[in-house]
């Protein structure tokens, strides 16, 4: 393209491929092995940044390459050595995650001397205290384990040089803010932070904003167009249990919607769906969010990847992540707030050659995040007639009864117990947020442990006992 003789010619020369990064030939070789021809634009974007030192803020969607685009440069800079305690540490939000980056970061670093190891939850504690008492220079690790392995001094952090966190978006959504905040502080002070995340949330933003110093972001902008082998379309609904109602009767046809990912924003909306439709779909239908255990949720997603279940209803974080083939149908149970959400939700199907399909549900509420979407996408998605075999449903889901009168709802303002109900509920959410939430005080019973993390000592105690 013409354009790109505007650039600086070194420029053009580094996006292409790997050798330009200036990488050792053992990594060369490394990457040859995996058939790797040139850099995805995370990788290449991220590699100065991070060979650079400076704290860095990495968002790009699922499938980007993100897991190299960390790797390579901390291997690049390691630099051989025989001591015990780790001095990169990269956190990863579950168990398989773990395991999917240790495998990367072996194949990768294959022909260099750099040691990899991997600890998690949910195995063998003994095994991993032995694993990691054989040194190693990168260990990856969940939140919880790595935690409770410091306390043991087990696993030393004080060499920490560079410290990723994968997946933040994910790992915040699982409740991990307070123990990351633990590890954070028994991490040096002087140290590399780089992170990544496939959205911006509030909550991330929150953390790089507590931990981080003045990052370099880097982020892969996702494509607003739509997706070419997909074909959108949209209902206007009623409300959330009319939303059912079209559900049930659109899925009833088994041929068509074969395997079916519902995305729903929050968990307490998934689980009500789940109980709305699992009296009807029964075993074809699953739930996963991060309420559910660990391998609750791996086997509702084998079960459906397999096709022992047809529809599964997932949160926006938790489907992430997750491999699926051939999808026949995304359902968009509600409106993404954040319209990129939208663009990662339909993603998941027409995958490969084959075409795929979605479905926008929206209420007049949620009309505007519609907007917002086809505005980001240049694309009005299709409108459908709504069926008149369905049945418009009068009960309403607690979030949209109203607390105050509202004038498309003056029907209902007249309605005391309905606005004192609401009203009762709000203030029992409150108190809740005042406590610091359920998680948090379970795990800080758990840990006999302060709540916030002003409070250091923790890691005073845990000096004092090295
Ligand atoms: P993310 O963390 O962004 O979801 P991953 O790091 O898991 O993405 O990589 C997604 C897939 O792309 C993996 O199968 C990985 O092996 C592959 N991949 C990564 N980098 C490249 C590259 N430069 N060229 C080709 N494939 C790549
Ligand atoms: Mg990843």
């Amino acid at each position: 393209m013409w354009v790109n003789l505007a650039l600086p010619l070194r420029k053009i020369i580094r996006m292409s491929t790997f050798e330009d990064l200036n990488l050792s030939n053992q990594l060369i070789y490394g990457i040859q092995d995996l058939g790797f021809s040139s850099p995805t634009p995370i990788q290449e974007q991220s590699f100065s940044v991070i060979m650079s030192g400076k704290d860095m803020v990495g968002i790009a969607q699922t499938g980007t390459g993100k897991t190299l685009a960390y790797t390579l440069p901390i291997l690049q800079q390691l630099k051989f050595s025989k001591q015990v305690s780790p001095r990169v540490l990269i956190l990863v939000p579950t168990r398989e995650l773990v395991v999917q980056v240790v495998e990367n970061i072996e194949a990768f670093a294959k022909y260099t001397s750099s040691r990899v190891c991997g600890i998690y939850g949910g195995a063998n504690i003994n095994t991993q205290r032995q694993a990691v008492a054989q040194g190693c220079d990168i260990l990856v690790a969940t939140p919880g384990r790595l935690y409770d392995l410091c306390l043991d001094h087990t696993v030393k952090l004080r060499d920490i040089k560079k410290l990723v966190i994968d997946e933040v978006d994910v790992m915040l959504d699982l409740g991990f803010r307070f123990q990351i905040t633990n590890i954070l502080e028994l991490v040096p002070p002087k140290r590399q932070n780089i992170m990544f995340s496939a959205t911006m949330t509030e909550d991330v933003a929150k953390l790089i904003e507590d931990f981080f110093i003045t990052p370099v972001k880097v982020s892969i902008a996702v494509s607003g167009t739509p997706l070419a082998n997909i074909e959108q379309t949209a209902y206007e609904v009623e409300n959330f249990y009319t939303k059912v109602n079209l559900l049930l009767y659109l899925l009833k046809d088994k041929m068509l919607y074969n395997k079916v990912l519902i995305f729903v924003s929050n968990k307490r909306s998934a689980d009500r769906l789940f109980e709305a439709m699992k009296a009807v779909f029964g075993s074809e239908i699953a739930v996963i969010h991060s309420n559910k255990t660990q391998n609750y949720r791996l086997r509702s997603i084998d079960q459906f990847d397999e096709g022992k279940n047809r529809i599964l209803i997932s949160t926006d974080v938790m489907a992430r992540g997750i491999d699926l083939e051939m999808v026949s149908h995304v359902i968009n149970f509600d409106t993404p707030t954040y319209p990129e959400n939208y663009i990662h939700r339909i993603g998941r199907t027409g995958r490969a050659k084959q075409k795929g399909k979605s479905i926008l549900l929206f209420t007049k509420r949620e009309e505007e995040s519609k907007v917002a979407i086809e505005e980001l996408m240049d694309y009005s998605i299709p409108m459908l007639d709504f069926p008149n075999e369905v049945k418009i449903s009068e009960e309403l889901a607690p979030e949209e009864r109203p607390i105050n009168t509202e004038p498309n709802n003056s029907h209902r303002a007249s309605d005391g117990e309905e606005g004192g109900g609401a009203f009762h509920e709000k203030l029992e959410k409150n108190k809740k947020v005042n406590l610091g939430g359920s998680y948090k005080r379970t795990i800080a019973k758990k840990y006999k442990k302060p709540l916030t993390r002003g409070d250091k000592n923790v890691a005073k105690r845990i000096k004092k006992r090295k």
